[in-house]
């Protein structure tokens, strides 16, 4: 069953409680680096507006633990909100305007422990006449203002337009796939997409590995790996992984003394970095003869301009291609902004670990929330 989508919901004249995820990076001039998070609420905040309603945001930035820590206050989201919409933002309480932009849920213990201050949430919901949830990055957490709230609001309770879209690229589209359909999937470890990994063989018809965690699937084939980034805990794992002839693993590898292939492997003292040329060359042969393509984290260490070469390279040959490319993850997503090649994809997703717990369990808790909201309004 599928969650009310803002277009489905009465919001004219109504007091729109809004979760958003303005966890925006900053630099070190406490100024924001990059305001992407920002800038994807805009279209359901203006949705809203433009149908006579008015917006009552509520978002996160850090981990203040309930907490009051003015390092983390949204302000700064609040000034940036107001210079990209050109409309007021009352912060931090409700005032004349349309639009008010609450301070971090996060200095109240009640959000991210809602049984510890069930005031907090009740304190929230008479803000508003009803909830709509926009935070997708946040949407794998069971929070007092990402599920809590929208059980104040049955039938009133709906997903914003970027969890919608979301939903419908991660869900929908990679549930029935165009096939083939192929993964990549990169990152410096193993045990943080196991998880998504067991999944994805159920569902792809090849999946590529790359990245720091290639490196643990060749040490469980008792292939030297050298000084390079594993996991032993994960070896009997990645063995059993490995029967699945879906898995392909890279040909060759750039070290931090020179190229070398496989089967034989890295000597003592040198680490595997990135991918090598001869696997660049197999993805480009490999990749276009898919319909449907998932990418998941970098296949080097691409923060290193001498490593990045291999992630840049599949970031260029799928910027390319005309089939269906979504890319999910916070480093992954960074890596094609890297390129400025964001543009060229089907869905660039939003949300780090949100679109991993999605892909691999089909829902979230913020999802779930919304769906019972939808099933307890009374039937008239
Ligand atoms: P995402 O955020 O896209 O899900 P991850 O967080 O899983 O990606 O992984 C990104 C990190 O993996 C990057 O910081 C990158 O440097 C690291 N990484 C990739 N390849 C290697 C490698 N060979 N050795 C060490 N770290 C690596
Ligand atoms: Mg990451």
């Amino acid at each position: 069953m599928k969650p009310m989508t803002l277009k489905e919901l009465d919001v004219a004249g109504k007091r729109v409680l809004m979760r958003v995820d303005f966890n925006v990076p900053f630099d070190g001039e406490g100024k924001i680096s990059d305001d992407t998070r920002i800038r994807a609420a805009l279209p359901s905040i203006q949705n809203v507006l433009e149908r006579g309603g008015k917006v009552i945001l509520m978002s996160h930035l850090g981990r203040p633990k309930g907490e009051v820590k003015p390092e983390w206050t949204l302000k700064p989201c609040a000034e940036r909100l107001e210079k990209l919409l050109g409309e007021k933002v009352n912060f931090p309480e409700p005032g004349g305007g349309r639009l008010t932009l609450l301070e971090n849920v996060r200095f109240h213990t009640g959000e991210e422990k809602p049984e510890s201050d069930p005031g907090f949430v009740e304190g929230l919901a008479k803000l508003g006449d009803c909830y709509v949830n926009d935070a997708f990055g946040t949407a794998h957490r069971a929070h007092g203002s990402t599920t809590q709230l929208a059980t104040f609001f049955p039938g009133k309770a709906a997903m914003g337009l970027l969890l919608e879209k979301e939903v419908t690229f991660l869900g929908e589209r990679l549930k029935e796939p165009k096939r083939p359909f192929y993964a990549i999937i990169g990152g410096a470890k193993i045990s943080t997409k196991i998880g998504v990994i067991a999944a994805l063989l159920k569902k792809v018809d090849k999946l590529f590995i790359g990245g720091g965690m290639a490196y643990t699937f060749f040490k469980a084939q008792g292939i030297p790996i050298g000084e390079s980034i594993h996991e032993d805990a994960f070896l009997d794992e990645a063995r059993q992984l490995m029967e699945d002839d879906k898995i392909v693993l890279p040909l060759d590898c750039v070290t931090t003394k020179g190229v070398v292939t496989f089967p034989e492997g890295i000597s003592e003292g040198a680490e595997g970095m990135d991918i090598g040329p001869k696997t660049v060359e197999m993805l480009k042969r490999e990749l276009p003869k898919a319909e449907t393509l998932l990418w998941n984290g970098p296949l080097g260490v691409f923060e290193m301009p001498a490593y990045a070469k291999g992630t840049q390279a599949v970031a260029q040959l799928l910027a390319g291609l005309e089939s269906c490319r979504i890319i999910g993850g916070g480093d992954s997503v960074a890596a094609i902004q890297q390129a400025g090649l964001q543009e060229r994809f089907t869905h660039l997703s939003t949300g780090g670990g949100a679109s991993l717990e999605f892909i691999e369990k089909g829902t979230l808790p913020g999802l779930d929330a919304l769906v019972l909201a939808k099933n307890s309004a009374p039937v008239l």
